[in-house]
């Protein structure tokens, strides 16, 4: 800090005034530029472990599978991270961090949070950082917006997302037994997901997300080809998209196409759906080695609420 330089009888000169009158506009402009920011303070929920600025406003839900944490000061500055089990494999592509963020027409970078490539977003409205965790098997979104919020990259720098080994399985649906036939007996339960076999077909369903998920039927065919990844198949193509009844009167869009299950090749059907009860957007996979794409009825028997 500057101090004023004094005259010999101990009065501050005129010249000295001035000066320090400077000073002190340039200290209060320099407080202002750090003190608008708020400070930091740690928070933790669903084996997440973050620094979020101490805003009064807070806010959360604790669960491991599908939760947030968020602070605001209710006068525009806020930030967030949210989480939701995952399956698809890989790094999360821009489509997918797209869609995931709500901002279709931010500027996108790449980058990395906790050791994941991540793709930052970045809006007339604050930034959004996307990434998959692979030793979680979660979607994360850290968002951060407003004068008083700090960087996004700053906040996730400190964000831990695989601090913790996680045990949800997340909010699968269950299935109606009657309606999902005889034939399927059911195969294996893995993090987001459960599969049931019949002699000819698999039937994969995914846990809730609290994305909104696919917008239209364009949006569903860029979005299902990881979806059918996480099913465990490769090299999927989609060959037809439309708008179809899900399970439980819900509305849905179904896609349908080709992949690769160990060399042979197999057909698939894709169902998206948005519960309203549950307020969670849900994908069911059922494929098969026939000529034609196999009947979603399975996917019908899917029960995502009461
Ligand atoms: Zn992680
Ligand atoms: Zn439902």
């Amino acid at each position: 800090m500057a101090v004023p330089k004094r005259n010999q009888d101990g009065n501050a000169s005129p010249r000295a005034h001035a000066h320090a009158s400077k000073s002190a506009m340039l200290l209060a402009a320099l407080f202002m530029a750090q003190g608008c920011r708020e400070k930091l303070e740690p928070a933790s929920a669903g084996g997440v472990q973050v620094l979020l600025p101490a805003f009064a406003g807070k806010s959360g839900k604790d669960d491991a599978a599908s939760g947030y944490l968020e602070r605001a000061d209710g006068r525009g500055s806020r930030a967030v991270i949210a989480w939701d089990v995952d399956p698809r494999p890989g790094p999360v592509t821009e489509s997918e961090a797209r869609a995931a963020a709500g901002r279709p027409d931010a500027e996108a970078t790449a980058a990395q949070v906790s050791g994941h490539p991540a793709i930052l977003l970045r809006g007339m409205k604050g930034a959004t950082l996307v990434w998959r965790c692979d030793k979680s098997a979660r979607l994360f979104r850290l968002a951060s917006e407003g004068p008083r919020s700090r960087e996004v990259a700053e906040l996730a720098a400190h964000a831990r997302c695989h601090a913790e080994r996680l045990v949800s399985n997340g909010e699968v649906p269950a299935v109606a037994t009657a309606a999902l036939g005889a034939s399927f007996r059911f195969a294996n339960r893995g993090r987001g997901s459960i599969s049931y076999v019949s002699d000819d077909a698999v039937l994969t369903l995914f846990a809730g997300q609290s994305l909104s998920g696919p917008r239209d039927v364009e949006a569903a065919r860029q979005e299902a080809p990881a979806w059918i990844a996480a099913a465990g198949l490769a090299d999927a193509q989609v060959q037809s998209a439309e708008l179809a009844p899900g399970p439980q009167s819900h509305p849905g869009i179904e896609v349908q196409g080709a992949a690769v299950l160990q060399g042979r090749p197999v057909r698939w059907t894709l169902l998206f759906w948005r519960c309203l009860q549950r307020q969670k957007t849900f994908a069911g996979v059922v494929f098969g080695s026939g000529e034609h794409p196999p009947d979603p009825s399975p996917l019908l028997a899917a029960r995502c609420h009461g």
